[in-house]
């Protein structure tokens, strides 16, 4: 085997935070070594946002994340912000809009993120190592040694930037928790987050209304988001659902107010006004027809005329309406879920420089991190801020 070769850093994981950190860090003349197993770089990027990659979210801030240390990723964030990558995304003159909620897309396609990072990588003289399996890491005499394929190659600083297991047909693995065990730093429990909620039992019914759709505000636990929510054949889907996953735990309940404008009282007062109309109408108005004659159903005397029911089972009525109580038994699990929460615990991290701190030459950053975005650009947005702040470090 031939002698490794000998680098500044070894990035592992060419995706969106090890590219950007490895251009950060190239253009500050490092020499940087990226290896990824997959046959081509950034592949995540290419699939995401539908193919335009939702690259950044405008309203970024630290509580739009998820993490054991809700405090942790401000430091990075504040120092790259969205109007940083829109800056370089603007650079290569890539046409981009606002989609909803602050959310940027590309115009084109998520291959002109990709070639931008490529390019930068260029730039920096990145030399990147695609296809072949991680076989060691190893770390002595204060340089790390990584063995790939039939090569290997030595540098002080090795960067943790393999994402985490989510939609392992892409090639996502766990690998990021290995090394971090490996190296004495905690791994938070990871799971499955911005995933579909699947039902069961009783609430296997509402399979029926598959492809349904309609906004709602969901809640699990305190988090609230008022957004789209999908009925699927395995359970409930729809952004307003990926959110509130990335909070919910097994067990938990999710509770839907499928008429977030209704004001209170509302049933009583068509009453006053329309006596002749039934709750099986009056929801037919509000929501799609499936879903009006299914919770009507469900709610019972949903087709007695208004002017016959009395105000108190309206107003029970209402209330079901308003925080329908779903109990899901599940998530879709990794092979569905657009990013995994949790991961290598902050703790053990610069919130500055993303080093380890017990670890010299030691960097994590992006998904592997036990920090995890809101669905709509927020995970890009840290895996370009972790990366910066990594790559201007090392
Ligand atoms: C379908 C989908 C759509 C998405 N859309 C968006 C979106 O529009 N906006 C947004 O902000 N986020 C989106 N995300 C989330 C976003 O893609 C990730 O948060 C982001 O890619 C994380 O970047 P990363 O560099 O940390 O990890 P990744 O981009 O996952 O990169 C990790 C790299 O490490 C490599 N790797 C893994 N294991 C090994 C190993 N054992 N050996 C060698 N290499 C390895 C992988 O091949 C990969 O190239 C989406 C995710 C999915 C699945």
């Amino acid at each position: 085997m031939p002698s490794p070769s000998s680098y500044d850093a070894i990035i592992l994981g060419a995706g969106a935070a090890g590219l950007f950190c490895a251009a950060i860090a190239g253009q500050r003349g490092k020499r940087v070594l990226v290896i990824d197993h997959a046959d081509a770089p950034g592949k995540k990027i290419l699939i995401s946002g539908g193919g335009r990659c939702n690259f950044t979210n405008v309203h970024t801030q630290a509580d739009r994340y998820i993490s054991a240390n809700p405090h942790f990723a401000k430091s990075a964030l504040g120092r790259y912000s969205p109007q940083d990558f829109i800056d370089l995304v603007d650079a290569y003159g890539i046409a981009w809009h606002e989609k909803t909620l602050g959310q940027l897309f590309c115009d084109g396609s998520a291959k002109q993120i990709v070639a931008v990072l490529l390019e930068e990588c260029a730039k920096g003289s990145v030399t990147i190592a695609l296809g072949h399996a991680i076989r060691a890491v190893d770390h002595a005499d204060g340089r790390y040694r990584v063995s790939w394929g039939d090569r290997s190659a030595e540098a002080p600083a090795l960067v943790i930037a393999t994402g985490g297991p989510s939609i392992p047909k892409m090639g996502a693995t766990g690998i990021a928790y290995d090394l971090a065990r490996q190296f004495g730093l905690k791994v938070v429990e990871p799971r499955p987050a911005l995933v579909p909620l699947t039902l069961g039992g009783d609430e296997t019914l509402f399979r029926s209304l598959s492809g349904v759709a309609t906004e709602v505000v969901a809640r699990a636990g305190k988090a609230l988001f008022r957004e789209a929510a999908l009925f699927t054949h395995k359970g409930l889907s729809g952004p307003a659902i990926l959110q509130v996953s990335s909070y919910w735990r097994h067990g938990d309940p999710v509770a839907i107010d499928f008429l977030p404008d209704a004001a209170p009282g509302w049933l009583t007062l068509a009453k006053r006004q329309q006596p002749r109309a039934t709750v099986r109408s009056m929801l037919g108005a509000l929501l799609p027809d499936r879903l009006a004659a299914t919770l009507s159903e469900r709610i019972g005397g949903g087709d007695g005329r208004l002017a016959d029911t009395p105000d108190r089972v309206l107003g029970e009525a209402e209330k079901r309406l308003s925080g329908w109580t779903f109990h899901p038994n599940g998530t879709e699990g990794y092979a569905k879920a657009e990013v995994t929460a949790g991961g290598i615990g902050t703790d053990g991290l610069s919130s500055q420089t993303m080093a380890a701190r017990k670890v010299p030459g030691l960097y994590a950053i992006g998904e592997a991190v036990d920090v995890t975005g809101w669905l709509g650009g927020y995970n890009f947005q840290w895996a370009w801020a972790s990366a910066h702040a990594a790559g201007t470090a090392i």
